[in-house]
């Protein structure tokens, strides 16, 4: 079976169509032009699907997978902590069912992050018989995860399971926007450790700047020390309830290398309840394409079940 994806971006929305080995066999994007408005979005979505269907030859089909930031909930699918603010409050699932006049699957980025990750690229090859449990992280603005299990996306009760970014860290107490305190969110997104570089060395840097002067700059090499430290203490709490076969670490903090090295393995190794850490932690390989892979994906069942 053909699988039908949506990726829609804050700037553009992105459409693939992935045959029965899952390969693309059709990429189209077009503007989102959010300054529009929500209706000129979801018009935006309908033609993207027609013109699809045009460019394939291929009739529409009974199924499609959206990938959407922030959360959509209930039968609706009403959207809240979207980016992309004319999209909060509304029904999207409900009005994109009506727009398109199919079953329509909606996923946050994270989600389709770790589908696509794990079943096409960096996990291709971790597979193992018998089941393979991923844990994806996006670690850039805001700190976000998801779960596949056996090629299929853990939601859990409330659409927020791997949602490890709004976990507590012992001993941080800053605000977040949840409403909460010390969330992993508020130490290790790159906001938060930009802001900390400045609080200890009175200058500005991009979270890359810190990272090329860590060898120079003791408040640098502070800042990408309390990541590594932060970043071990709190994947640890998620490998000791999940206990994956691997971690995808995504997202414009995730190309830090420092997260890669023995150091940072430490960090988690020395919390983990076990003798010892041994599964990968691996940078993505799809890119930007893992979004709109991963709604792709929603539209189909695991593909170890085809
Ligand atoms: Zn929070």
């Amino acid at each position: 079976m053909n699988r039908w994806g949506v990726d829609l971006g804050g700037t553009k929305i992105e459409g693939v169509i992935l045959d029965d080995a899952l390969r693309p066999i059709l990429r189209h994007r077009i503007a989102t032009g959010q300054e529009r408005g929500y209706g000129h979005i979801l018009m935006q979505i309908g033609s993207l699907v027609k013109t699809m269907a045009e460019k394939s030859g291929l009739e529409l089909p009974e199924k499609i997978g959206i990938g959407s930031p922030g959360r959509t909930d209930g039968r609706e699918g009403i959207v809240s902590n979207s980016n992309t603010v004319c999209l909060n409050g509304m029904p999207l699932l409900r009005d994109l069912r009506e727009v398109l006049g199919m079953e329509v699957t909606i996923e946050n980025d994270a989600n389709c992050f770790v589908l696509a990750e794990s079943i096409l690229g960096a996990g291709r090859d971790e597979m193992t018989p018998g089941g393979t449990t991923a844990f994806g992280i996006i670690l850039g603005t805001g700190v976000g995860g998801g779960i596949v299990c056996d090629g299929r996306l853990i939601r859990g009760a409330h659409g927020i399971a791997g949602e490890w970014g709004h976990n507590p860290l012992l001993g941080e107490y800053g605000s977040c926007y949840c409403g909460r305190r010390g969330c992993v969110e508020t130490v290790i997104s790159g906001p938060a450790l930009e802001r900390h570089y400045t609080a200890i060395s009175g200058k500005l840097a991009s979270l890359k700047q810190i990272a090329s002067l860590v060898n120079r700059d003791e408040f640098a090499r502070k800042t990408i020390d309390r990541l590594v430290t932060s970043f071990g203490k709190a994947l640890a709490a998620v490998i000791n309830i999940l206990d994956p076969d691997l971690v995808i670490i995504g997202g414009g903090v995730g190309n830090i290398r420092h997260l890669y090295t023995p150091e940072a393995r430490q960090a988690i190794a020395s919390q983990v309840f076990n003798r010892s850490f041994d599964i990968p932690l691996l940078p993505p390989l799809l890119g930007d394409s893992a979004g709109v892979f991963g709604a792709a994906l929603l539209a189909g069942p695991p593909p170890n079940e085809r």
